[in-house]
């Protein structure tokens, strides 16, 4: 899909800046050059009068015996000298007032004054055109004569005009260096800010639009629909245990799954649509449609299948799958906070379903987070009410039929919810982090019930405590349990540890770390759910385990589904060859075992031998069934 995002910047703030700055440097430029100009002129024309002031003095000195002897031929021929100096019009030799003594002119029209008093005062007089200079002779100190010079200005302004022009070249060609910078910063400026931009509105992993862009994007599309008609629906992608593919696969290659995912799902959309990477794992998609079409449910359906087919990761095939919300603004005006948390509710109903898999929102599905939050509300008071208990669960060594363990499986009954089920409390527990004092509880519980078990002789069983993946991820966590062991007064070995196997799979180094120290000190430990998670051969020969157990889901329809039974067999056979025991979860049928019998299953657990049953009731179903030998 086609990335533009260059609505609302543009020059912005930078521009109109980077434009008084350059109005601000013109101003400053022009107010420079006429200074410098002004100054310019000054300085010639002082300058040129200091020059004529020289020719003035060596004048009056060279006529004074002249005129002292009234000698108008010598005064005159002293004056024509002046016809060297180019700048020099006329001159003219005042004795008294009236016509001169002497004169001489360049050309005609120069006629010359005796000099105005107030020329004698400044001595030199400007016009427009021509400057006037007088200059007294003196004899011993008395002056005999005004010498009157009158000077062309042309030349002064020819070397001024000349001056101004250079000048005002430099002046314009700073200001043309000036703009050109000034431009070229506006235009890095505004590639920096249109760079910054993309950045914070798309994702650099898969190169779509982020969250943020997401955002602005609905709010924009349902602006649209609204306004043009037809409706908008959202569809929010969450790929299945994606955290523990891409801790098997490590990171690099995990964000080249997620561009993968990226372009498989940009692919099976129109150019319209548009598809944003929201979160880690998450993905959105926003489509407008004809009002009451089911274009989403078609897309879901579109998108579940195009990441069927493998991927090619580091020459791996990777499987990948997702579960999907589909949310619609059908004719209401939803807000984006509403259309975003119903395809959110509808993903997690997805999730729930066994995912793989879309669901469409529906209303109840908002009383479905309202009855969470009501759990949530009420768990936390749980312990502290009496409100848990546990029941166990016998396993049973298929060799020698004899009862071998009992799973213990917490229980929550709550005055106003009534029985709620771990599937339904534990995921919660596991968000809110009231998981780590609920697992606390079930440990020292247990420890405690083995002890009183012990004390009435009741010793060569193990007691099987399941973990949460948050649980692992607490430090302390083997040495809290070993402190429960220690204070119940019971030996380690007497305990058995379950982990899922998607959650040993999402944290392998921490984990090995963890199992190895529990495994150390006695412990024995079992991998639970096994064959729906994602492990890695290479791993679970690093993991420090005993058992694997069979998920019940590949119990359920065995004997008779072929694939069934040829996953339990193999996943026996790798247990065997890793030097594992195997057992079978969920066996409720006679068939189901004796299939498990057949194929070596070690040992199996599930309603066929006994559901989960209160403590008090384990002494009496012991005896029960090794008197009985109902299994055999
Ligand atoms: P799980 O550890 O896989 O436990 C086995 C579940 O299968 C139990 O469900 C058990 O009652 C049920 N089950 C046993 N035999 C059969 C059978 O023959 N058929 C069928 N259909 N089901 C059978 P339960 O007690 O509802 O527990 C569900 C899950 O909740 C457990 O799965 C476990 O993941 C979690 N859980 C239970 N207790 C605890 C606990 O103390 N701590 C933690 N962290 N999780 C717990
Ligand atoms: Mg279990
Ligand atoms: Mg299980």
């Amino acid at each position: 899909m086609v990335v533009n995002i260059r609505e609302e910047q543009q020059t912005g703030l930078s521009g109109k800046s980077a434009n008084s700055a350059l109005l601000a440097l013109c101003v400053a430029m022009l107010c420079a050059a006429v200074l410098l100009i002004v100054v310019q002129f000054l300085s010639l024309r002082q300058s040129f009068i200091e020059d004529m002031q020289v020719q003035g003095r060596i004048v009056s000195s060279n006529i004074t015996a002249a005129i002292v002897f009234r000698d108008v031929k010598t005064a005159t021929e002293t004056l024509a000298a002046l016809n060297a100096s180019s700048s020099i019009a006329a001159a003219a030799i005042f004795i008294e007032p009236g016509p001169a003594f002497a004169y001489y002119s360049r050309g005609k029209g120069n006629a010359l004054q005796a000099p105005t008093p107030a020329l004698m005062l400044n001595g030199h007089e400007f016009h427009w055109n021509y400057l006037d200079l007088v200059q007294t002779a003196e004899l011993d100190g008395k002056p005999i004569a005004q010498v009157v010079m009158r000077a062309s200005l042309d030349a002064l302004y020819g070397r001024f005009s000349m001056y101004a022009l250079i000048t005002l070249c430099v002046i314009f060609a700073s200001l043309g260096i000036g703009y050109l910078m000034v431009a070229r910063m506006r235009q890095a400026v505004a590639q920096a800010e249109e760079h910054l931009t993309y950045l914070a509105h798309i994702d650099a992993v898969t190169g779509l639009p982020n969250r943020h862009a997401f955002n602005e994007r609905l709010a924009h599309s349902l602006v649209t629909v609204a306004r043009f008609g037809g409706q908008l629906e959202l569809l929010l992608l969450d790929l299945d245990n994606f955290k523990a593919v891409n801790d098997s696969l490590g990171h690099n290659q995990g964000d080249q799954l997620l561009k993968a995912v990226g372009d498989r799902l940009s692919n099976s959309l129109r150019d319209a649509d548009i598809v944003c990477r929201i979160g880690g794992d998450e993905f959105a998609m926003i489509l407008q449609s004809r009002a009451g079409s089911r274009t989403g449910e078609a897309v879901a359906q579109k998108v579940i299948l195009s990441l069927a087919a493998p991927f090619e990761i580091a020459e791996q095939e990777v499987f990948v799958t997702g579960s999907i919300g589909v949310s619609s603004s059908g004719d209401d005006r939803l807000s984006p906070l509403t259309l975003t948390r119903n395809a959110d509710a509808a993903m997690y109903a997805a999730k729930a379903k066994g995912k793989n898999t879309y669901e469409i929102f529906r209303q109840e599905m908002n009383q479905h987070a309202k009855k969470r939050l009501a759990l949530e509300t009420s768990l936390r008071k749980a312990i502290q009410n009496n409100e848990l208990s546990l029941c166990y669960q016998p396993k049973l060594l298929l060799r020698h039929n004899r009862i071998v363990g009992f799973e213990a499986l917490l229980r929550w009954t709550n005055p106003q919810l009534g029985s709620v089920s771990p599937v339904e409390f534990i995921p919660i527990a596991e968000e809110t982090g009231l998981i780590n004092e609920i697992g606390m509880w079930v440990t020292r519980t247990v420890c405690m019930q083995v002890a009183v078990w012990e004390e009435l002789g009741l010793r060569d069983f193990k007691v099987s405590i399941n973990l949460s993946p948050r649980q692992t991820k607490n430090a302390n966590l083997a040495e809290e349990i070993f402190a429960e062991i220690a204070a119940a007064g019971i030996d380690a070995s007497r305990l058995e540890l379950e982990i899922t196997e998607s959650q040993l799979m999402e944290n392998v180094g921490t984990n090995i770390e963890l199992l190895s120290q529990l495994r150390a000190r006695g412990l024995r430990l079992s991998i639970d759910d096994f064959g729906t998670g994602y492990s890695s051969m290479a791993y679970l020969k690093r993991f420090p385990i005993n058992e694997l157990k069979i998920d019940r889901s590949f119990v359920r329809d065995i004997p008779g589904d072929g694939e069934d039974e040829a996953i339990i067999t193999a996943i026996i056979a790798l247990g065997h060859g890793l030097g594992l025991s195997v057992i079978a979860e969920g066996v409720e049928t006679e068939q189901q075992m004796n299939f498990l019998r057949s194929v070596q299953c070690d040992s199996i657990q599930g309603y066929f031998l006994a559901k989960p049953m209160p403590a008090a009731d384990v002494p009496g179903f012991l005896r029960k069934t090794h008197s009985q030998g109902k299994h055999a």
